[in-house]
């Protein structure tokens, strides 16, 4: 075939690097070559891993190609991944190496899954038994296991159960190091549903039933059954297509381990479970599962929606409005769009679940492009809260003290019930900023310039941006004041403190990342939360979210004007979502719930909404003020942020780039600005914001930008597309 002077066959190859695009490579004769192949190609003097992206023909003489080196083997990339890498490069104006790169996070997972061997029980049974035999025959009867740890389960030496072994009472097999995940059983029953929940879930059954892309959304309050409705989904796609792979997105990894135990108490099987703390491991485990089309439901954070699936039927996005799903550094983009986007390609279902979805998903359930399933009730006894504001002008704290006296009143009738209160702050730490009382110095970031953060557990002062720390000081570094430092405002664990303080007996926690570090941590908060053991939880949003706490009957929200102001386009709708969240976990059982907000503007239309339960009332205000200002979803949104050692060089290459920006109607450009983070670790940073019109294709338009200039190599530049702060 590969004669003289016909066609010669060509791959290109995409590396999972930053290059602008895939790069030509002869395929040697006799190297059979499919699409999604992973291969090593020469590139810069290296051999470099690569995935075949395309096969061609090229006329013989054309250009002088270097050869593919070698075939590595592995799971094939599927085409669905294939495409969406494509189509994620061009939306998020990133060279598709970059995503491939997102794609191919454990590449080692190619190499085949090591095998050990082990031990397993057999038919014959020695002639003479000894206690040791006793033992290892016991261990081994349990479940098949190396000869080492038998010995170890067994108490014995590795001298008996080579010796069994010998005798043919044990009998040795080889066996998978990464074991596959137990296959679902779609079979299993349920919780009987309601009739709101049966029409829903009906609904889902039948978009299941047509097959192909289509979108939902479950808009249904907290405690109304929608996890419950979205199983009926996945038991209905897995009886009908055994190997259709189905992925939950979720956004907080403290909440992963009670849907994987609901996941498990349902369809009889824990999920792959895959986030940025996974072991590598278990992280080249799910990989390889998936990749093969063996993990049948992957419950992950917002990383799994670029794990190489081969046969992706749905995608369910849980808490669909959470602002984590938007990952802002490094690859900035939205989970839950590229989650549309990959269903689309895949020809998936995708299902949106939220008790307070988002104005973006909301106008698209109204204008059709989403169904609206709508859940208004809580499922069986359980009432929603009674929500009330408490305003601090009226009943101001003591000095000192951050809880108002009535929501105290409140905590001790509930203590003396014997349940519990949850106290909600989002702020990490025990005070927000710390300060010189003798020279009024405020202690910051070296790397950001922004508040460092008193943590009392650990005794240091830290940046909650970075992650930098250091002890905290005993003497003013301004003034050489000694015992000047002072923390102010509060943070959860100084509300942690005074809640012990106002009740010596009861049981005070903290729930935030820093007390719940790792999936364990949490489910022992959680657990310890379920048996009642703890009588107040003081904690930041993932305390919030999600959780079951039947005898959880207050919620007290320390300050429900943080976050109110500030300079996120979004920051009334996320208030009011994160009190609805916070509310929601109040009174989840058979117990009425009350939450309590403290504020200082109880007028504010957020707040007021949340108590009168008007969702309606505060939605309208909002489309008001997004429709006039032409933010999303009512117009596009995308920002470029440049960043780079030297502020000058900067100020230069800025001025450069905004005089390369093309005219488009219904575009218009802001900036250069400084970022909101005008620095960080030693590089300045200024932003571009793009405004667009809803119909304008802002990411061909920052592509098209892009293309024309050239960015020197001090200086980074990156596109966010539909950036969260404004
Ligand atoms: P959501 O996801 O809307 O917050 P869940 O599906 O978590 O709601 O349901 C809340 C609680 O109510 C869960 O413990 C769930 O098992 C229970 N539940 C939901 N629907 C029913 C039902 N029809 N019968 C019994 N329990 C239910």
């Amino acid at each position: 075939m590969n004669d003289l002077f016909g066609p010669r066959p060509c791959a290109s190859i995409l590396f999972p690097l930053p290059l602008p695009e895939a790069f030509d490579y002869a395929v040697p004769e006799g190297m059979a070559l499919q699409p999604g192949d992973h291969v090593l190609a020469p590139l810069g003097g290296r051999h470099v891993h690569g995935v075949v992206w395309a096969l061609k023909e090229e006329a013989d003489g054309e250009r002088k190609l270097k050869p593919v080196e070698e075939v590595i083997g592995g799971p094939r990339l599927a085409e669905g991944t294939r495409r969406f890498v494509d189509w994620s490069a061009g939306y998020l104006v990133e060279p598709p190496g970059v995503i491939l790169r997102q794609v191919l996070r454990s590449s080692s997972a190619l190499k085949p899954s090591p095998v050990e061997t082990v031990y397993r029980l057999g038919q014959t049974r020695p002639d003479r038994l000894t206690p040791a035999r006793e033992a290892v025959i016991a261990a081994a009867g349990r479940k098949p296991m190396s000869a080492a740890d038998l010995a170890r389960a067994a108490g014995v030496s590795g001298s008996v159960v080579k010796g069994l072994a010998d005798l043919g009472v044990l009998v040795v097999e080889e066996r998978e190091v990464d074991p596959p995940f137990e296959a679902p059983d779609p079979y299993r029953e349920g919780v009987e549903l309601n009739e709101i929940q049966r029409q829903a879930a009906a609904i889902l059954r039948r978009l299941v039933a047509a097959g192909g892309f289509q979108a939902a959304l479950i808009d249904g309050v907290t405690g109304s059954g929608k996890t419950e409705v979205y199983f009926e989904a996945v038991a209905e796609l897995l009886r009908r297509e055994p190997q259709a792979q189905i992925l939950v997105l979720l956004p907080e990894i403290a909440l992963t381990q009670s849907v994987m135990d609901r996941f498990e108490a349902r369809f009889g099987a824990r999920p792959a479970l895959w986030h940025s703390d996974i072991g590598q491991k278990e992280r080249r485990r799910v990989w390889r599962e998936v990749a093969t089309g063996r993990a049948r439901i992957v419950a992950g954070a917002r990383s799994a929606l670029f794990l190489p699936f081969t046969g992706l039927r749905a995608i369910i996005v849980d808490e669909e409005h959470d602002p984590t799903f938007k990952q802002d550094e490094g690859l900035t983009y939205h989970a839950r769009d590229l989650a549309v986007a990959r269903g689309k390609l895949e020809g998936a279902l995708v299902v949106l679940a939220s008790a307070t979805p988002s104005l973006e998903s909301l106008v698209n359930a109204e204008a059709g492009r989403y169904v609206h399933i709508r859940l208004p009730g809580r499922a069986g006894l359980a009432e929603l809260p009674e929500i009330a504001t408490l305003d601090l002008r009226e009943f101001p704290p003591e000095r000192g003290n951050w809880l108002s006296e009535p929501l105290v009143r409140e905590m001790a009738e509930v203590f003396a019930r014997g349940e519990q209160t949850l106290l909600y702050l989002n702020r990490r730490g025990f005070a927000p900023l710390v300060l010189c009382r003798a020279c009024g110095h405020k202690m910051k970031s070296p790397d950001t310039e922004r508040w460092l953060v008193e943590h009392r557990y650990t005794g240091r002062l830290v940046c909650h941006t970075t992650g930098f720390s250091m002890p905290k000081p005993r003497a003013c570094p301004e003034c050489g004041a000694e015992d000047s430092l002072t923390g102010v405002g509060p943070g959860v664990e100084r509300v942690a403190e005074e809640a012990r303080t106002r009740f010596p007996d009861a049981v005070v926690e903290v729930f935030s990342s820093d007390t719940a570090q790792g999936p364990d941590a949490v489910r022992d908060l959680v657990q310890r939360m379920e048996r009642g053991e703890i009588d107040i939880l003081v904690g930041t949003q993932i305390a919030a979210k999600g959780h079951n706490f039947p005898r959880l009957t207050l919620v007290g929200v320390v300050d429900a004007d943080l976050g109110l102001a500030g300079g996120d386009l979004r920051a009334g709708e996320r208030t009011y979502q994160m009190l609805v969240q916070a509310a929601g976990r109040a009174g989840r059982a058979d117990r009425p719930g009350k939450a309590i907000l403290q504020t200082h503007q109880p007028e504010h239309e957020a707040l007021q909404a949340l108590v009168a339960g008007d969702r309606a009332a505060f939605l309208d205000a909002e489309r008001m003020m997004r429709e006039h200002l032409r933010l999303p979803p009512y117009g596009r949104l995308a920002a470029l942020v440049l960043s780079g050692p030297d502020p000058e060089r900067l100020e230069e290459t800025a001025r450069g780039i905004a005089a390369a920006a093309p005219l488009a109607e219904g575009v218009e450009v802001f900036g250069p600005a400084d970022a909101p983070l005008a620095v960080i670790r030693g590089r300045w940073r200024k932003r571009f914001l793009v405004q667009a019109d809803r119909k304008v294709d802002v990411s061909a338009y920052m592509r098209a930008w892009m293309a024309r200039v050239k960015i020197p190599a001090a200086i980074r530049a990156s596109v966010d597309i539909e950036p969260y702060s404004f």
